[in-house]
């Protein structure tokens, strides 16, 4: 017997079955140093009691002339629940017509009485090999799949932690995605996800300054604009509640059973919102909402450079509100609040699209107006005198608010610092004759 054998026997459970007592317990002392478990029995009900016990036997190793239930009965009992169990059997020469039976009841070996150890144990080895090996394999098994099922618990934990949206493609088939995925377009799993999308890129909307793809053959280039890593990637998605979300897009790629796609879509929505809304208030001012004197001067640095290349019309006014000092003084710094709003609302609604209107400062404005004349624009700044002087900026105020005007058009060699100052100096001469009038520098 070689040294796998022992090892063998080593994991064999027995349940013995034999009515002589003396027998039962020099084999069973035998057996115990040598198998795993030794169960003994002194007949056929007391072993199949045994049987039906919590001990999941390998074999039975059964005497058949025994009281009360002998071991042709037992073995018929026995393959009743468990038609593969080995089973071998001890048996006198004088019972040969039994061993007929047995072999009929497909019993896996026997042994004659009076019984040699190691030809009894050679056989129970030969008998309960198979069941061992399938046993210890199948263990493997059940291992190996609670590996594999713990893995990618872990790995599904990892990815459902995820904000970002994480799914798995192959091309046209989504094979799997993360929690965050499937609840952004609320959908169950990842077969109504293939039910109910194309590919991939037909969740992305179409629209200018977000990445679009009509199929997904496309994914060649995205992957190596990825892989480039200095530009990044936007699409726009919607949400199931129909509001648009951006996100920033990244792919890689790893290849096992053809080339798969890890597609990363991160929100950056509020990133965005908030960038949108630091933007804003840099360059806005936050009581009139109109633009403040950065946005204007870089507005202003813009169209002159333009002036400076076309030498298209730009006219450049700015206004001043009369005695607005006094206002504060007799209504209070709320009531002067509530004008400078007003004021500015009533303004910016007469202006054009690509005009600009900008608080330069406390209740000085300026407004720049591209592609106009100076005598365009006097005609226009009349009319927005006329207006602030007939409206109604404030139920409390007893007369009027004016105000006084300057404009000047840009002019050949020209920089900001000269037609600000001659803005100023025509925005000067309306207050020192007598304000609320225009004055063309
Ligand atoms: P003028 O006709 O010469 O322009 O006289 P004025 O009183 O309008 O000019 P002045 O420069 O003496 O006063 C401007 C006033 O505007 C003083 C300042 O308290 C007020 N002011 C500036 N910014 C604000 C503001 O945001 N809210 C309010 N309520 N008042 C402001
Ligand atoms: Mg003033
Ligand atoms: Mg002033």
């Amino acid at each position: 017997m070689n040294l796998a054998n022992i090892k063998l026997l080593k994991k064999i459970k027995i349940l013995y079955v034999e009515d002589e007592i003396g027998i039962q317990t020099v084999t069973a002392e035998a057996f115990s140093n040598i198998f795993h478990t030794v169960t003994s029995a002194s007949d056929g009900v007391e072993a199949l009691e045994y049987f039906n016990g919590d001990i999941d036997y390998d074999i039975i190793v059964t005497d058949i002339n025994m009281p009360r239930m002998n071991g042709i009965e037992l073995i018929k009992k026995v393959r009743d629940i468990d038609a593969l169990l080995p089973i071998t059997i001890t048996t006198a020469h004088t019972e040969i017509e039994f061993l007929r039976d047995a072999i009929n009841l497909n019993v896996n070996g026997y042994t004659f009485k009076p019984i040699n150890m190691v030809t009894l144990i050679n056989t129970i080895a030969q008998a309960a090999e198979a069941r061992i090996l399938k046993k210890e394999l199948e263990e493997i098994n059940n291992g190996l799949v609670y590996q594999l099922k713990e893995k990618t618990f872990e790995l599904n934990s990892i990815l459902n932690a995820q904000d970002s949206l994480v799914v798995v493609s192959s091309g046209e088939v989504l094979h799997s995605a993360n929690k965050a995925f499937l609840d952004f377009l609320d959908k169950d799993s990842i077969e109504q996800c293939n039910n109910d999308i194309e590919n991939i890129f037909s969740i992305f909307q179409k629209e200018e300054g977000y990445f679009y793809a009509d199929d997904f053959s496309k994914i060649d280039d995205i992957t190596r604009i990825s892989q480039n890593k200095d530009k990044d990637i936007f699409v726009k998605i919607k949400s199931k509640n129909n509001s648009f979300n951006i996100f920033k897009l990244s792919i890689t790629t790893y290849e096992f059973n053809g080339m798969h796609y890890v597609i990363t879509l991160t929100n950056i929505t509020k990133l965005k919102e908030q960038s949108n809304l630091l933007e804003y208030q840099a360059t806005h001012d936050s009581l009139t909402k109109l633009a403040n004197r950065q946005k204007f001067n870089s507005d202003f640095t813009t169209e002159l450079n333009r002036f400076s290349r076309y030498g298209n019309n730009l006219t450049l006014v700015m206004f001043d509100i009369d005695f607005f000092k006094s206002i504060n003084d007799d209504y209070g710094h709320d009531i002067g609040d509530v004008v400078l709003v007003n004021l500015s609302s009533l303004v910016n609604n007469m202006i054009r699209e690509t005009d600009l209107l900008a608080r330069w400062g406390g209740e000085e404005f300026m407004i720049l107006l591209p592609e106009t004349s100076i005598e365009k624009s006097f005609d226009f700044v009349e009319k927005v005198r006329l207006s602030i002087q007939n409206a109604v900026l404030s139920e409390v105020l007893k007369s009027p608010i004016t105000c006084s005007f300057g404009i000047t058009q840009a002019k050949e060699n020209d920089t900001q610092d000269t037609i600000l100052k001659r803005i100023d100096l025509a925005l000067y001469e309306a207050k020192n004759s007598g304000r609320n009038k225009t004055i063309k520098k």
